[in-house]
């Protein structure tokens, strides 16, 4: 279980593809690293990852956020919205 000051901790320091290229293996592409989405089954990268923004997002099954995001889908765990 990840604890808000955790979670808290991670949005102001985590760097997305650090954060993510804990969980999926990213290759980059142009100033975008690209990867297999954990989220749903595929064979040919659609997960992208933005270091620029410091976001992510599935052009397979759409799920895109920041670092807590991936993190939150990750684990199944709901962050109370504030
Ligand atoms: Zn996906």
């Amino acid at each position: 279980m990840i604890s808000q000051d955790t979670i808290t901790r991670i949005f102001d320091a985590a760097r997305i593809e650090e954060v993510v290229g804990d969980f999926v293996q990213l290759k980059k592409r142009g100033v975008n690293l690209l990867g297999l989405c954990p989220f749903h089954n595929e064979k040919t990268p659609s997960f992208n990852v933005n270091p620029v923004r410091n976001i992510y997002k599935c052009f397979g099954c759409g799920k895109g956020g920041n670092a807590v995001n991936f993190i939150m889908e990750h684990e199944h765990f709901t962050y109370p919205k504030r």
